[in-house]
């Protein structure tokens, strides 16, 4: 698919407007409107929001045919060193052959593609149904927007557009927040005799969680199992023998584990220590629409099977458009953990953009980049 110099100043102009539009998560409503708005222009067959806010446009081919997904969040991540941007941060500033600003690379500029390319194709060059789903909250509750987007369609494939450089994702860790919590008794500080420290019981956990030997993979790498908060009650604790503590684990997992298998390695670990408790922490947040969204923190990691029919379409498509195809671990969690890692359908995660300006002043994601992403989007859908 090649885009015509009005189709290009769209995807462009379109990215920049999106970076200017709010849209922290649970704070997508604005960005939202402009997605419903720019689907209902370029004609889509249906747009609808559900009750998360996520928005999905329907494209319907002439022919029957499969399904496939192209997923991109609407929401972004706070700005938290405004002295450091040289370009406002939601200018959408284009200078250089680049487009400045946060969620540019993660993810406006896929989303636009995404929202923008497919629609491009008449309906007799693709055959089935291409759903674009604009979704919410995926800085915050990876996958839980998602989810209702999947529960509700029949999916086939699936593209997450997070930033690769254009690489093609295969394979991507998972993630876990785990939660030790160590109980104790709480005493005078003159007299810890009478009490029973929580921290010393923690510090003894701490220990044995770091020890616990890591599991490797050779595409994923190494797991991460690491210690980022620590507390304790009576807090602050003037006076007091700590009564309980609790410690946060951030977890970058692999393929194949389940709750059972990650929990039941902690437990061997800390067998021996008294009084301590493995939770999976739950997350929760109020979407733009009012609803409580909630998850739990365990998504396991996935690797593609090197025989999948849709990842040789893909590989194919990125060759079609000139492009040479790399391979991709994601070592960060998206919305393509609970499409492949936890229901198993064919994705495949490709976006313009490096992810390493993500979530960093002076976010940027390259024209040509972006234009050569849609030009895949679109020759993805035709080929599909
Ligand atoms: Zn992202």
């Amino acid at each position: 698919m090649t885009l015509t110099d009005e189709q290009k100043d769209e995807i462009i102009n379109f990215t920049s407007e999106l970076v200017k539009l709010p849209g922290e998560s649970g704070d997508e409503s604005k960005t939202a409107e402009r997605v419903i708005r720019k689907m209902k222009s370029l004609s889509y067959d249906e747009v609808s929001v559900d009750e998360y806010g996520n928005v999905l446009g329907i494209l319907k081919g002439d022919q029957p045919g499969r399904t496939i997904v192209f997923d991109g969040h609407m929401d972004v991540v706070p700005i938290r060193e405004p002295e450091l941007w040289e370009h406002t941060p939601f200018g959408g500033e284009i200078a250089q052959g680049k487009i400045w600003g946060r969620g540019t690379a993660d993810m406006k500029g896929a989303l636009a593609a995404m929202i923008c390319a497919p629609a491009y194709l008449k309906r007799s060059e693709f055959a089935g149904t291409i759903l674009v789903s604009a979704s919410v909250a995926e800085e915050i509750l990876i996958g839980a927007a998602f989810s209702k987007i999947l529960d509700r369609n029949d999916v086939d494939a699936v593209v997450i557009g997070e930033p690769t450089g254009l690489k093609l994702g295969i394979a991507e860790k998972g993630r876990a927040g785990i939660e030790i919590i160590s109980h104790g008794t709480v005493a005078h500080s003159s007299r810890p005799d009478l009490g029973d420290n929580a921290v010393y019981r923690m510090m003894e956990a701490v220990e044995k969680i770091r020890t616990l030997p890591r599991r490797t993979d050779p595409v994923l790498g190494e797991e991460v199992i690491e210690l980022v908060e620590i507390s304790s009650l009576p807090s602050p604790g003037n006076g007091s023998i700590p009564g309980e503590c609790k410690s946060f684990w951030e977890c970058r997992l692999l393929q194949g584990e389940t709750k059972e298998s990650f929990l039941g390695r902690w437990k061997k670990g800390l067998s021996g220590i008294e009084k301590v408790e493995l939770k999976i922490a739950q997350i929760n947040l109020e979407s733009y629409t009012g609803v409580n969204m909630s998850m739990e923190d365990f998504l396991p990691g996935w690797i593609t099977d090197n025989n999948q029919r849709f990842t040789a379409l893909v590989k194919k498509s990125i060759g079609e458009c000139d492009r040479d195809l790399a391979l991709y671990a994601a070592p960060y969690g998206c919305n393509a953990l609970v499409s492949a890692g936890v229901r198993n359908i064919p994705t495949v995660i490709l976006g313009p953009g490096d992810i390493s300006l993500a979530h960093k002043p002076n976010e940027f994601i390259k024209i040509e980049e972006l234009l050569k992403c849609a030009e895949i989007y679109g020759t993805i859908c035709r080929t599909f």
